[in-house]
C-alpha cells in the first residue's frame, strides 16, 4: 500500500516533528511504509504521489480541510487517517479519533476503512463545518502565535473581542422544499458535531447523509449572549432553530464572511450539500 503522511509543523504547538519516526514505525509494525511529507500550503501535496492509497493527515482541521479540497480538486479518492494535531481537533473527535498523536497513529495503522460525509458549499468542501456570523471567524483572526502561546484561550480572548461584532443578517434559506427567512446572528451547518471543541450539535451523525443546522436569532449583545450560553449548557434555547437536510440554499444581501473548518470560506450565495459517504476513513 502506498502511503503518504502529510504534516503541519505549525499546527497545535508544533509537537508533530518529534513524533514523525515513531510515527513511522507505527506503521511499518502494520505493514504499512509511510512516507512523511512536510505541506507546504503553496504547492500541491499530492504533486508526484497521486497513486497514493492512503493520505494520513497530521494536523489540525484547517489542514485537513486543505487535504481534502486538493484531493477533490484532483479527483483523487485516498483512504484518509486523521492524526489530531491541531488547536482544534472536532473532525478527528467526530470520526471517534483518539486523542494523542500515537494512539491515534496505531488506531489508523491497524484500523478498518469505512465511509463517511463530506460537506460541499458552492465549490470548496469541509469536513467539520461551515459558519458564519458572530463568535464563527473567531478561528481565522486568532493569531499562529497565540495559539501556540496559550491554545483554547487564544480563542476565547479573540472570540470576546468577536462579539463586539454583533450584527443581525437577513437571510432566506430554502431547504425540504420550504422557503424561510430569518434574522440570524449566527449560522452554523454540521457535518461533525462540535466547534471549538464544543459539541453543539450532538445529535449529529457524520453517517447519516445529512447536514445538522444551528440558527441563532439576531437579539440585542447580552440577550444573544445569554441565548448562547443557554444553548451551551442545556443544548436547547427558543433562539436556537435546528434542521436537518440534504441540502440547503442560502440568499443573503450583506457581504457576510464565512467559515469552513477554521479557513475562510466561499461567499454569499451559498448552495450547502452533504456528500454522502464522500470520505474514506481509516480508524
Ligand atoms: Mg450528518
Amino acid at each position: 500500500m502506498r502511503a503518504l503522511l502529510l504534516y503541519n509543523t505549525s499546527s497545535g504547538r508544533g509537537r508533530i516533528w518529534h513524533h514523525i519516526a515513531d510515527i513511522r514505525a507505527i506503521f511499518a509494525g502494520a505493514g504499512i511504509d509511510i512516507t512523511p511529507r512536510e505541506i507546504n500550503f503553496q504547492r500541491n501535496p499530492f504533486e508526484g504521489a497521486k497513486d497514493t492509497e492512503l493520505v494520513v493527515v497530521c494536523g489540525g482541521d484547517g489542514t485537513v480541510n486543505f487535504v481534502v479540497n486538493k484531493m477533490k480538486q484532483e479527483g483523487l479518492d485516498p483512504i484518509l487517517g486523521i492524526i489530531p494535531a491541531g488547536t482544534a481537533n472536532d473532525f478527528a473527535h467526530a470520526i471517534g479519533m483518539d486523542s494523542t498523536i500515537l494512539g491515534a497513529a496505531h488506531q489508523i495503522a491497524h484500523g478498518t476503512v469505512r465511509r463517511v460525509d463530506c460537506g460541499k458549499a458552492n465549490d470548496k468542501y469541509f469536513v467539520n463545518i461551515l459558519s458564519f456570523g458572530v463568535l464563527t471567524t473567531t478561528s481565522q483572526h486568532t493569531s499562529n502565535i497565540a495559539k501556540h502561546l496559550i491554545g483554547k484561550l487564544a480563542y476565547l480572548r479573540t472570540g470576546m473581542i468577536d462579539l463586539l461584532d454583533l450584527h443581525h443578517i437577513p437571510l432566506t434559506l430554502r431547504y425540504n422544499g420550504e422557503e424561510i427567512k430569518v434574522d440570524a446572528a449566527m449560522f452554523l451547518a454540521f457535518n461533525g458535531n462540535s466547534a471549538g471543541q464544543f459539541k453543539l450539535a450532538p445529535k449529529s451523525n457524520i453517517e447519516d447523509g445529512m447536514l445538522d443546522i444551528l440558527v441563532l436569532d439576531y437579539d440585542n449583545r447580552v440577550r444573544t449572549c445569554w441565548n448562547m450560553m443557554n444553548y451551551l449548557i442545556n443544548h436547547e434555547s427558543e433562539a436556537v432553530h435546528h434542521l436537518r437536510c440534504e441540502r440547503i440554499e442560502l440568499d443573503c444581501n450583506i457581504d457576510e464572511h464565512t467559515d469552513i473548518d477554521g479557513q475562510p470560506g466561499p461567499q454569499m450565495p451559498l448552495r450547502i450539500e452533504c456528500l454522502a459517504g464522500a470520505l474514506k476513513i481509516k480508524a
